[in-house]
């Protein structure tokens, strides 16, 4: 991936005393290499390779930073840009503020505007969801459902009245009671067609919106940017989100499309449940695409529940593997407060690959309190070299935690596995720092 090339490029940068022309060269091949190869656009990996050239030659190096270093601030401030610098916000208006999301089928409409609700409700604001897609079977169910899971209201005029004048309605029913976002989930189709675009112009004339987000599939790579050009010349779109993040992206399209249409990327989406969404950073983006993981967002995402020292001695633990049960059962406790742990380890730098094993040992939330109550019962040897915890040791273990034999069994086969995970993991990163060139 674009990740791991890039870190490997760097990592031969990093050893060196000094950077001479042909060594920024030869780095900017490469990134231009990982960048085709992620599925970003030609034109603007050659003039993204061309800035950071013009830069990083030009320029005398730091002195807190070792040459390397510099090129990789040069490139991560560039990437930066080119995913729009700042964090780009919602419109902010007299409520309700009108959003409709477009897109083609599958990319997460529906899903987002789910999302995007619960977002608004953290902050107070009262949503009305607006079932806009009349075509797709049960997509007005699908609404409803979300809509129950959040306790947020539902407009539906049902399949036999026209999206226009759904919309028209529903932004009169919001007036009158009070909402201040009005989301239109509308319908996609496979490939962008007239009769659709038609539809949603109708729409968008009738309603005005403040916003169009524009739903992108992230996996769809340079697909993606053909799309948001086309929806973005008839609808003018305001925004986009980029979905499925959390899948094995390559991440072209999130480089590409704010650089080459011009929308601002808003939001990601980075799960299928309904807290997996957040405002887009650019930088933050550009550090994870050049392989130091998000660690930014993990902790802003904490906030209070979780210092900073905490959040970095846990990152060094994952990182050495040296993670004991009591460093799991702290997580555990923490992940309560966070969020989904699946999401929370996808966070932290190189974790997306060691997560595809993780998802197999799927640790349920639900169980987490067992989990706790199991890891309480242990001793503090016991914690450190779960090796010694033979069967009379379990024994005793369920029965101090009033669990069975096998939860104890199972978690001790879980814990063991998520190790086994780090070490290879932990492996890899040291081959890579001792310069080793394989790809
Ligand atoms: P729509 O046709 O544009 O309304 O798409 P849906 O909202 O129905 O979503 C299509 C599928 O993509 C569903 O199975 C969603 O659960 C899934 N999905 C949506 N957003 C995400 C995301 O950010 N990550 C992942 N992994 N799946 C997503
Ligand atoms: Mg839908």
């Amino acid at each position: 991936g674009l990740a791991n090339r890039l870190q490997d490029t760097f990592n031969r940068l990093r050893g060196k005393g000094k950077l001479g022309e042909s060594d920024v060269k030869e780095a900017m091949r490469e990134v231009r290499l990982a960048l085709l190869e992620a599925d970003v656009n030609f034109k603007v990996v050659k003039d993204f390779v061309e800035k950071v050239r013009e830069r990083a030659v030009g320029q005398e190096v730091l002195q807190s930073l070792t040459p390397g270093q510099h090129v990789i601030k040069i490139v991560n401030e560039e990437l930066t840009a080119l995913m729009g610098g700042e964090q780009a916000k919602l419109a902010v208006t007299k409520p309700p503020t009108v959003i409709m999301m477009v897109g083609l089928q599958g990319a997460g409409k529906t899903t987002h505007v789910g999302k995007l609700a619960r977002l608004l409700q953290k902050e107070r604001k009262k949503p009305l969801l607006v079932a806009g897609d009349i075509y797709r079977p049960a997509a007005i169910k699908q609404l409803q459902v979300l809509g129950e899971q959040l306790d947020a209201e539902v407009f539906s005029l049902g399949d036999q009245v026209s999206p226009v004048e759904i919309a028209k309605q529903a932004l009169h029913h919001a007036t009158i009671h009070g909402h201040d976002y009005v989301l239109i989930d509308t319908a996609g189709r496979l490939h962008i067609d007239e009769q659709l675009m038609d539809e949603l112009q109708r729409v968008k004339s009738e309603v005005n919106p403040d916003e169009i987000l524009l739903v992108v599939d992230a996996m769809t790579g340079q697909d993606a940017v053909n799309v948001a050009q086309s929806f973005h010349s008839q609808l003018a779109v305001t925004g986009a989100i980029l979905t499925k993040l959390d899948g094995d992206t390559r991440g072209g399209a999130a480089l590409s499309i704010r650089a080459v249409t011009g929308i601002p990327i808003k939001y990601a989406g980075i799960g299928e449940k309904i807290d997996a969404i957040e405002p887009f950073h650019p930088d933050r983006m550009a550090s994870r695409i050049l392989g130091m993981g998000d660690v930014l967002t993990l902790i802003e995402k904490a906030q209070a529940n979780i210092d900073k020292d905490k959040a970095m001695e846990m990152e060094r633990k994952l990182r050495n593997a040296d993670f004991t049960l009591d460093d799991f059962l702290d997580q555990l406790q923490q992940v309560k407060q966070l969020g989904p742990l699946d999401q929370l380890l996808g966070m932290m730098p190189g974790m997306n690959k060691a997560m595809k094993g993780l998802q197999n040992a799927n640790v349920d939330e639900k169980q987490i309190g067992r989990v706790e109550a199991i890891i309480r019962s242990m001793t503090p040897i016991e914690r450190i070299e779960p090796k010694v915890i033979d069967s009379s040791r379990r024994k005793r273990i369920a029965k101090g935690s009033g669990t069975t034999v096998q939860d104890v069994n199972r978690l001790l086969k879980q814990f063991e596995e998520m190790q086994k995970m780090m070490k290879q993991f932990s492996g890899m990163a040291k081959k890579m720092k001792k310069g080793k060139k394989g790809k």
